[in-house]
């Protein structure tokens, strides 16, 4: 493993450590690039408070502080600065123009409410209802048209307890759709070690089946988890039971200028 674009910082509420201790783990480990993706902040409407982000406030700091650290390292690693985005349809502009005066290196997408979040269902809570896997695989690929994401975390978070064959057609679509749009699926390796419902089999051999470009993710909350072997070892075991085709690296894609 040469890069990774998923690490999260304190700003989210949910991970711990200072950014300098990921950066440094890292350089440790062998890594040739690091990208910081922490959980993007969002304009919403009202007094809605998202607590599993960072707000509008915080972007300041968390670009200067990441700013300072690819300076001060800039010998042994390339630092990057990124957020992950949920594909909000009613905020995405918005968002995008709040981020625009910032030198943010790019977007990944983690989805983790369809809809807008407000009201809408954690994505990680069990459903049977196909017609709800099927809004998540229509959300997200109208996010990953808009040509911004670099590339689709944990596309398989939806906890979809149905069928094998309900699921099928749904992320089969979401698969082909990725690929059409040349944008690479993550395998979660935060997932892995943490035993979630993702990285999930199922998916991971439909992804095989369609060819797509997947991207191993650390998803660090905490800088202990950069790098961890044995993590390593079964996401690779994962994806070569799943015959699934892993990249090195991916090709970033460059925000549009609000
Ligand atoms: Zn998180
Ligand atoms: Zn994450």
């Amino acid at each position: 493993m040469i890069v990774n674009y998923h690490t999260h910082t304190p700003r989210c509420h949910h991970a711990v450590g200072q950014e300098r201790e990921y950066v440094e783990n890292a350089i440790r480990a062998g890594l040739k690039t690091l990208g910081f993706a922490d959980h993007a902040p969002m304009v919403f409407e009202g007094d809605y408070y998202s607590n599993f982000r960072m707000t509008p406030a915080e972007i300041e700091g968390y670009v200067n502080t990441l700013l300072a650290l690819r300076e001060e390292y800039k010998k042994d690693i390339n630092l990057l600065i990124g957020f992950e985005t949920e594909y909000y349809p009613k905020y995405f502009d918005k968002y995008l123009q709040m981020i625009s005066p910032y030198p943010i290196d790019y977007i990944i997408m983690g989805q983790h409410f369809v809809g807008n979040e407000i009201g809408a269902r954690h994505n990680y809570q069990p459903t049977d209802s196909v017609e709800q896997l099927t809004e998540y695989v229509d959300q997200v690929l109208e996010g990953l048209s808009t040509g911004c994401f670099s590339y689709l975390a944990h596309p398989d978070m939806i906890n979809f307890t149905g069928s094998d064959e309900a699921y099928y057609a749904p992320m089969k679509k979401l698969c082909e759709g990725a690929k059409k749009l040349d944008v690479p699926l993550e395998l979660n390796m935060l997932g892995v070690w943490e035993g979630r419902i993702y990285p999930c089999e199922r998916f991971f051999r439909i992804a095989g089946a369609v060819g797509n470009d997947v991207i191993l993710g650390i998803d660090a909350h905490q800088p202990q988890r950069i790098l961890e072997e044995d993590v390593l070892n079964r996401a690779h075991t994962l994806a070569d039971k799943c015959g699934v085709h892993l990249v090195d690296d991916v090709r970033l894609r460059p925000l549009p200028k609000k």
